[in-house]
């Protein structure tokens, strides 16, 4: 029984791996993959240990190397974010957020937040993280023009609500925030700016996206795995001293109790990886998100933000509604081994959350792979054949694995190097 059983789970794996990673496109803008070096460095023993506490302070034994590790992975990250001031230990951007925020304000107090039109991620708002920590949500008027926080009418609600803090930074964002604007207006209320860089922390060390560390904000949230393409993980950085070290007290024991060790020499080997190849990677990734944009739209589609260009990050927006809406075209797509996720568009209601208008799509990971323009028009051909011509998804996907199959490295990595071949894993030394 068990045997039947471990065999049906081992099928599950196997089968995932193949299909996630070598036979589909994957656009889901939230997700990227690690090198070979990185895995390599992954797959070791801390995975199995703790360390809580801080870095040679901490409540267990058995921490010496990862003690070393954690200080020296922060001291690279802060070069290239410009601060000296990194915490690693959250596992999640989430639980980076909660860290943040419960910090900065007790449970009836008031924050404001980007506008969720203009992207806001589920945890900054009531029904989240923000919500689960008891803190007021007070929306930021939206420009419906700009796609962006409306800056003016925002400055007047901080300046009538004086929230503790200012949440800039978002999930579904084709446009950079107002990130000196709102500083400056919150600064002058007394409260903090917490930017939240879950999705563009690979554009902002790549320098593709702007460091809002150098445009005031106090803090920077952020997941390790998007644009960055590290482990699944989050970090914070800081310019604020003090807010710095209350955040690092409340870490541990408030928000994580072990911070899942293995994350953190794959989460440097990443780091290093974007310190050598970053500026091309960032490069590559917003030129074939504006080149995806653009062959969509001349293939047909209705592709969001036309008259700012289309976007400015790695990701690109579609409205649906006349193709049968979110659900429907992610699924078809999906069949044709294209993966993306459905997504409510600024002007959808709430309640559209399980049948939206739009598509969300992230060009991160096939540019990590190695594609280019013409692999760009590639992928909007595909997606024209099933959403608008209505071709059979399931001959489609025999097309699109064949297409998959020429990018099966992952470039901008140390892999191109041979780095991993010097990296003994924990399975090396079992076997
Ligand atoms: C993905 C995301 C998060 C959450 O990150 P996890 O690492 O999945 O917890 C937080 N904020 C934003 C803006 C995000 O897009």
């Amino acid at each position: 029984m068990a045997s039947e059983l471990l065999e049906k789970v081992i099928k599950l794996v196997n089968e995932d791996n193949e299909w996630r990673s070598s036979q589909s496109l994957n656009l889901i803008a939230s997700e990227n993959v690690m090198s070979k070096t990185a895995l390599k460095a992954y797959l070791s023993d801390f995975m199995f240990r703790y360390a809580e506490g801080k870095p040679f302070k901490r409540y267990y034994q058995g921490t010496k190397y990862l003690d070393e590790l954690e200080v020296l992975t922060a001291k690279i990250i802060g070069e290239m974010l410009g601060t000296s001031m990194v915490e690693l230990r959250p596992i999640s951007g989430t639980i980076a957020n909660a860290a943040v925020f419960r910090v900065l304000a007790a449970p009836g107090e008031k924050a404001a937040i980007a506008p969720v039109q203009a992207g806001a991620h589920v945890s900054h708002t009531k029904f989240g993280t923000l919500g689960a920590l008891g803190i007021i949500q007070v929306p930021l008027p939206y420009d419906e023009e700009n796609m962006n926080v409306d800056v003016d009418k925002a400055v007047k609600v901080i300046e009538e609500e004086k929230p503790k803090f200012v949440v800039l930074g978002g999930s579904v964002y084709l446009f950079p925030h107002p990130v000196k604007e709102m500083a400056d207006a919150i600064h002058s209320v007394g409260g903090k700016l917490v930017y939240d860089a879950a999705h563009v922390l690979g554009l902002i060390v790549g320098g593709r996206w702007r460091n809002p560390l150098q445009y005031g904000a106090d803090a920077m949230t952020a997941s390790t795995h998007k644009t960055f393409p590290g482990p699944q993980g989050g970090l914070i950085a800081f310019t604020d001293k003090d807010l710095y070290k209350e955040v690092g007290k409340t870490v541990f024991p408030w928000f994580v109790s072990n911070h899942h060790l293995h994350r953190i020499p794959a989460t440097a080997v990443t780091a290093l990886e974007m310190k050598v190849y970053g500026e091309s990677y960032a490069d590559a990734i917003v030129t074939n998100a504006r080149a995806l944009a653009e062959y969509l739209a001349s293939e047909g589609f209705n592709v969001v933000g036309e008259k700012l260009g289309y976007t400015r990050s790695h990701q690109v927006l579609l409205d649906v509604r006349t193709l049968g809406g979110g659900a429907k075209c992610a699924y078809l797509l999906e069949e044709a081994g294209i993966i993306v996720n459905k997504n409510l568009l600024p002007w959808d209601p709430p309640e559209a959350v399980k049948d939206p208008s739009g598509l969300r799509l992230g060009v991160q990971e096939v540019t990590r792979l190695g594609m280019g323009k013409s692999e760009m028009a590639e992928i909007a051909r595909f997606m024209k054949r099933v959403l608008i011509d209505g071709e059979e998804p399931a001959k489609v996907f025999e097309e699109v694995k064949e297409f998959r199959r020429q990018f099966r490295s992952v470039r901008y990595s140390f892999d191109e190097i041979g780095a991993y071949k010097n990296v003994n894993t924990l399975l090396d030394l079992l076997e």
